[in-house]
């Protein structure tokens, strides 16, 4: 009995018919982790605990919802008692005296933590090549980047090592490692899972959310992950449904919003056609195609590099070698501990967003770039608002093209940049989306982008859930077609 590939719903069925122990799947994780050594997807292991905890299950068996779920956790998330880098030299003997609200909720839901994963550097990134623990692989290419910043997490969910892994999104890093990794990624409304615990990026755009091999088993977790919690001011108290209830929703009648704005021309015509055969799978499920239009979605990228930026440019001056992480060594005075704690702690992109940010919130170019990108925001907004009015979602490809070559792209940020072209736009207007495998290029999987309204992942999750009961490429993997 194995569980690779298997998702989280098989593997509590193995559970309750007793065809497997939960002590066999932890032991069989890591074992697999150890055989996947050279994705390099793991920072830090939690192995003698989660050994302890599936003993402890086989024990006393629990009623839990994910109760002997193996977990992976982005290194994003603070962990009690257990390193938490962010995937940066700064925080390399960082030990967080507290877990974030989100690993709590899932481990309080039975869950077992497996580890950390790698990641860009504080999550500024679009292929894993700026962690300060180097790249990680692709396990569907050998020198394929995963995506980023959550490609830790999605190489471990895609290589079958574990069913989940929890991720972050700010610009994109859930939904474009999910796409090029083969895999189903969901980033939630902003406000509907707790920061608290989160190391910052830009707050105003970042979010937590799951990443399985199936819409079905992100209902699951996203169950769990959800909750009101009041240490994080910006989260929702709005009542959280059962994600579960309405997945096998008929999409007979349900109309899908297409963004006439949306320039495809620049994709592979292969990239298109997969999505335009993805659209008319939809149509054959029942739902139907409606024009609508987005007008300021082109100045998305650009918003965002003005915000993000800004933020985190805020958010990084915590990081001074004195509160957390590595102190320089023997600096002649306390300027030169600040200056050389943040130099060597800091990687190339980080301190390029930090540049940047400090300049578009400097005095005398606020009004010209901070203030207008936040001006623009609210346009973009407004915009989805609009065509919310008449449709029941937003299609997209996820991103432009299948993954990419390591080094690829390395030499041109703004190329990297564009890597979240199609996924940006729902950050800015804090609006949830998910990515779901739609296809495969080369023996390279690609994803389709269903954006809802504020509050819907319920109507993502239906429609991304009825594609994947009439599809199979959810089930394909590095080694094949899963049956
Ligand atoms: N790739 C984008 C960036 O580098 C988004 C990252 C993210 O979502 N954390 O900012």
């Amino acid at each position: 009995m194995t569980i690779k590939y298997k998702t989280i719903k098989e593997i509590k069925n193995m559970i309750s018919q007793k065809e497997i122990s939960n002590k066999e799947i932890i032991k069989e994780v890591f074992d697999q982790i150890q055989a996947n050594e050279h994705l390099n997807a793991f920072i830090t292991l939690n192995k003698e605990p989660a050994l302890k905890k599936s003993e402890d299950l086989d024990n006393n068996p629990s009623d839990l919802p994910l109760a002997g779920i193996p977990i992976a956790q982005k290194d994003l998330f603070c962990t009690k008692d257990l390193r938490t880098t962010c995937g940066s030299r700064i925080l390399n003997n960082f030990i967080p005296p507290y877990s974030a609200t989100v690993i709590e909720n899932l481990e309080n839901a039975g869950c077992i933590s497996i580890g950390k994963t790698n990641m860009d550097e504080f999550a500024m990134g679009s292929s894993n090549e700026t962690s300060f623990f180097g790249n990680v692989e692709n396990p569907w290419g050998k020198n394929l980047v995963p995506g980023g910043s959550s490609g830790g997490s999605a190489a471990a969910v895609s290589a079958g090592i574990v069913p989940a892994a929890s991720a972050t999104d700010t610009g994109g890093s859930i939904r474009q490692p999910a796409s090029l990794c083969g895999i189903t990624g969901l980033k939630p409304t902003y406000g509907r899972v707790s920061r608290w615990g989160m190391i910052a990026f830009a707050s105003s755009l970042d979010q937590a959310g799951p990443m399985a091999r199936t819409a079905e088993d992100c209902a699951l977790l996203l169950n769990q992950m959800c909750s009101h919690d009041e240490k994080d001011t910006t989260s929702l108290d709005d009542a959280i449904p059962n994600f579960e209830e309405n997945l096998n929703e008929p999409l007979k009648d349900k109309k899908i919003g297409i963004v006439k704005d949306l320039d495809l021309s620049s994709l592979d015509n292969e990239v298109v056609k997969v999505y335009e055969d993805s659209l008319k799978e939809f149509e054959a499920l029942g739902a139907s195609l409606i024009d609508i239009s987005l007008p300021n979605l082109s100045l998305s990228v650009p918003t965002y590099y003005v915000v993000a930026p800004a933020e985190c440019s805020s958010n990084l001056s915590r990081f001074d070698g004195v509160k957390f992480g590595r102190r320089s060594e023997d600096p002649n005075n306390l300027e030169e501990l600040y200056i050389k704690s943040r130099s060597e702690g800091f990687g190339d992109e980080v301190k390029r967003r930090i540049l940047i940010g400090s300049y578009v919130l400097s005095a005398g170019y606020y009004d010209a770039y901070y203030k207008k990108a936040q001006q623009v925001r609210r346009l973009i907004k407004n915009d989805f608002d609009k065509a919310f009015s008449n449709i029941d979602v937003i299609m997209t490809p996820t991103t432009r093209g299948p993954a990419f070559e390591m080094g690829s792209k390395g030499s041109d940020p703004i190329q990297m940049y564009l890597e979240d072209l199609f996924t940006i736009s729902a950050n800015l207007a804090g609006l949830p989306a998910i990515s779901i495998p739609n296809g495969n290029i080369d023996n390279k999987p690609t994803g389709i982008q269903i954006i809802g309204n504020f509050l819907d992942e319920s109507s993502i999750l239906n429609f991304a859930h009825m594609f994947q009961t009439s599809t199979n490429w959810h089930k394909y993997t590095p080694e094949g077609v899963k049956e």
